[in-house]
């Protein structure tokens, strides 16, 4: 069973509506225009139910099936938001945003989710309820967890939920999936140090916070070399180094910032603690202070077996078992999926971009030759996952 043929007749149309997405980006939660784009096509497609202002600025379509006889109901979900990237490419939809852009392909993703929310309202060939997930603010802002805040999964039932995400260098026509962790969490830290200020010529007088900073930066990079399990996966990068101005002044305080990334709740905690005891006590060392401060970004995206064999099982039947990855490498970046797999039981895949510049690159898009995959494999989770009884 290939790419649904009604699907690849509305791909011209669902291609249309991701080149006018992708020419109107929008940023976190100020996607006021992209959800009532989204809002207004759900409720053109009849769907039984359009509800806005979801998690601030999220949209929900509900479409029933042909058959009542069941109340059960999958979510599937969309991302909406773009990035603050000027786009360098001169494509004919290019953003008219200056400074904005569909960088990460959630044009595509909106797109397709409506296509398969078109297909579906015409066909119903199901028995239940589609739960159509639109969310604000994927790229940091936490709109998929706004969503769940909100009460979402629990006013409209939902049982199961699944996400997908597109991955250049990925052929096209292929998806790649796994059971357990497939993205990683992210916690940012901040390292304040604080030693004494003076002058450059007298380091007697001074406590160096410059050189506390340095060897803490080094010390950090032993977490994953010494503390974590060589088998499990773990990031330490520190990213921003501030101190000093002048070229005889060893300065007063320094600051390191960065983040952290985890495949497990176990690492997570390990790193946490390890960060902060290396952080105090080589500044010690040196009769210096330092305080840490972390802010908890997303948690891992933990996909749940048995729908992880089902949505690959769906995508077996789209593009054939050989182009299904079913034990592919977590990425370590992190997802705003995750908090609704930590609700609900599902799955998340990555879609093939084909050969395109990388995710959050100026010259990226969207593969335009997916939508047909993407769109069928969600058509195909409600009817197969919702079977119509005969
Ligand atoms: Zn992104
Ligand atoms: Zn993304």
């Amino acid at each position: 069973m290939p790419v649904i043929d009604r699907i690849a007749d509305l791909s011209e149309e669902i291609t249309a509506w991701r080149h006018d997405l992708h020419a109107h980006p929008e940023l976190q939660y100020d996607v006021h225009r992209t959800a009532g784009f989204v809002a207004d096509k759900l409720r053109a497609f009849g769907c039984d139910e359009v509800v806005t202002g979801i998690g601030r600025t999220g949209v929900v379509g509900v479409i029933r099936g042909r058959a009542h006889g069941s109340n059960r109901a999958i979510g599937l979900r969309a991302d909406m938001d773009a990035l603050p990237i000027q786009e360098i490419r001169d494509l004919p939809y290019r953003s008219t945003a200056p400074g904005k852009m569909h960088a990460c392909g959630h044009d595509g993703h909106t797109a397709m989710l409506l296509g398969a929310a078109k297909y579906l309202a015409e066909t119903r060939d199901f028995d239940g309820r589609a739960v159509l997930i639109f969310q604000p603010a994927e790229e940091g802002g936490g709109g998929g967890e706004a969503m769940v805040q909100d009460g979402m999964m629990e006013r409209f039932g939902v049982e199961a939920v699944y996400g997908l995400h597109n991955v250049p260098g990925q052929p096209l026509g292929t998806f790649a999936i796994r059971p357990g962790p497939i993205m990683a969490s992210t916690d940012r830290f901040t390292i304040l140090i604080e030693g004494r200020g003076g002058h450059a010529a007298l380091p007697q007088a001074a406590v160096d916070t410059v050189l506390v900073a340095s060897h803490i930066v080094v010390a950090l990079q032993s977490i994953v070399a010494r503390n974590i399990d060589p088998l499990d996966s773990a990031v330490v990068s520190v990213c921003a180094v501030e101190a000093g101005e002048a070229f005889n002044v060893l300065p007063q305080t320094a600051e390191l910032r960065g983040t952290m990334r985890a495949l497990t709740p176990a690492v997570r905690g390990l790193m946490r603690e390890r960060l902060a005891a290396i952080a105090e006590n080589v500044a010690a060392a040196f009769g210096a202070q330092a305080s840490v401060d972390f802010a908890s970004g997303y948690p891992a995206t933990e996909n749940h077996p048995a729908e992880t064999d089902f949505m690959a099982d769906i995508a077996a039947q789209i593009v054939g078992e050989e182009r299904v990855e079913r034990d592919v490498a977590p990425m370590m970046a992190a997802e705003d999926f995750s908090y609704m797999l930590a609700h609900r039981p599902g799955a998340y895949i990555f879609m093939g971009n084909g050969d395109s510049a990388g995710l959050h690159h100026p010259e990226y898009d969207f593969n335009d030759a997916a939508i047909p995959y993407g769109t069928s494999l969600w058509a195909r989770i409600i009817e197969t996952g919702l079977p119509a009884r005969e």
